[in-house]
């Protein structure tokens, strides 16, 4: 059933117009290349702008500037209640119950608040599951845990190596360790998506192997939201975090979001509390004892900064009408074609690192450069010249990410092709 691909073209062209999704191009910023539309393959890094941010954006300058405090209560999505306009399709995309997201402060942030109340290590349960090669923030984060509960990394942090050529990981390393050490690790704390490699993860199964050894379960879904379908509520997991300007184009520091699981909504878990997390309904009674509200609003510290939500509510609505199932679609189809061109066309140039099985990867393809550092370099380079952009990860490999919405068979195609005039 794997679609007939050709490297022309007239097949690149042709399946760009028959694509269903292929009008959602037009909603967004095309960085240019010397007058034309680039080649963005960075969407993993950095989604490109909605062109329906700058209205929202400045819709809100504009109420400001009319309304003064009065925007809290008045305008076309009034401030106090912001954050609750991006939860419905927020929890649409994640798979979850309305009540277990909330978007809030960013990634990094949001980890250290959920490992607050999740993170509770006891003299004989403390260690803390990640992959080896984790993204820095994640593994400062849990390490900086680990020391504020007074134990020490080299005990308590314990590196899930890879198990697989490429630096993968399979389900039976983790089923591995989960055996042997499961009984000291309080946390598993795993990527939905890997950084660097692309691999994806199956949530419900990391889950139910490491809730059957006690340890509590948090993914980072950095790379996955907005890239791969998830179910959060039905993966039981029970926490989750991730950051809002890599696929879903909430802009440059973009507020992030979490999940916190239904059956923790009511629990008095230890947290750190603010005033936007205390029960709506007394709130403005200002009184001195903290009651949360239910569910994952209850983890907000901070009334939401609204200049940078407003990309988000205007993203998420696009995520709505594409339908994360139709992405997904569309997805396996570039990403496939990006892979094919590779494996058939630049063998002696380029080995794809992310996995080969489709459910093991979103949209993402991790590519390493035959021939080592200084020749990786130069093709990046030569890429970027030609309006190619797509990003660097020591000590060899380029990330290349098709984004359903809005690259085309044709972008991997000028890729296939701009590496094939580089070796000529
Ligand atoms: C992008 C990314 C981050 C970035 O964290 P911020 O707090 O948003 O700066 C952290 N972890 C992973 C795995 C990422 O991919």
């Amino acid at each position: 059933m794997s679609p007939v691909y050709e490297a022309t073209t007239e097949w690149a062209q042709a399946h760009d117009a028959a694509d269903p999704l292929g009008a959602f191009r037009s909603e967004f910023l095309i960085p240019p290349h010397e007058g034309r539309d680039g080649h963005y393959f960075c969407g993993n890094s950095l989604g490109l702008q909605p062109r329906a941010a700058r209205a929202a954006v400045n819709a809100e300058l504009d109420y400001w500037g009319e309304l003064g405090v009065e925007g809290h209560f008045k305008g076309r999505l009034p401030w106090m209640d912001y954050h609750e306009f991006v939860r419905d399709h927020l929890a649409e995309l994640v798979g979850a119950q309305p009540n277990e997201v909330v978007a809030m402060n960013t990634l990094g942030v949001n980890l250290h608040l959920m490992m607050v109340s999740f993170y509770r290590p006891t003299p004989d349960r403390h260690a803390i599951l990640i992959e080896a090669g984790a993204f820095p923030t994640d593994r400062y984060a849990v390490e900086s845990q680990i020391r504020y509960h007074g134990f020490s990394p080299a005990l308590s942090l314990i590196e899930l190596e890879s198990d697989e050529p490429n630096g993968t990981i399979s389900m039976g390393a983790i089923e591995r360790v989960l055996t042997e050490h499961g009984s000291r690790i309080a946390l598993v704390m795993l990527p939905g998506v890997q950084y660097r490699s692309g691999q994806a993860f199956d949530l419900q199964a990391i889950t139910e192997l490491a809730h059957k050894q006690g340890c509590t379960v948090g993914f980072d879904l950095a790379h996955a939201v907005g890239n791969v379908p998830l179910q959060l509520h039905d993966s039981g997991a029970d926490f989750a975090i991730w950051c809002s300007y890599k696929y879903l184009n909430g802009g440059p520091g973009a507020v992030g979001g979490a999940f916190v699981h239904d059956r923790h909504a009511r629990a008095t878990l230890p947290r750190f509390a603010g005033w936007w997390g205390h029960d709506k309904s007394t709130r403005f009674q200002m009184g001195p004892e903290f009651v949360p509200t239910p569910g994952a609003d209850g983890w907000q510290l901070s009334n939401p900064p609204i200049l940078s939500l407003a990309p988000l509510q205007v993203s998420l609505e696009i995520f709505h009408r594409a339908g994360m199932q139709r992405l997904r679609e569309k997805s396996l189809k570039l990403t496939g074609y990006l892979e094919w061109l590779v494996q058939s066309q630049l063998p002696d140039a380029l080995e794809i690192v992310t996995p080969r099985e489709t459910e093991r990867r979103g949209a993402q393809l991790s590519i390493r450069v035959l021939g080592g550092r200084s020749r990786g370099r130069e093709l990046f380079e030569y890429l970027i010249n030609r309006g190619i952009i797509g990003d660097w990860r020591e000590p060899d490999v380029i990330r290349i990410s098709p984004v359903p919405l809005y690259n085309q068979f044709a972008d991997c195609l000028a890729f296939a092709s701009a590496v094939r005039d580089w070796q000529m």
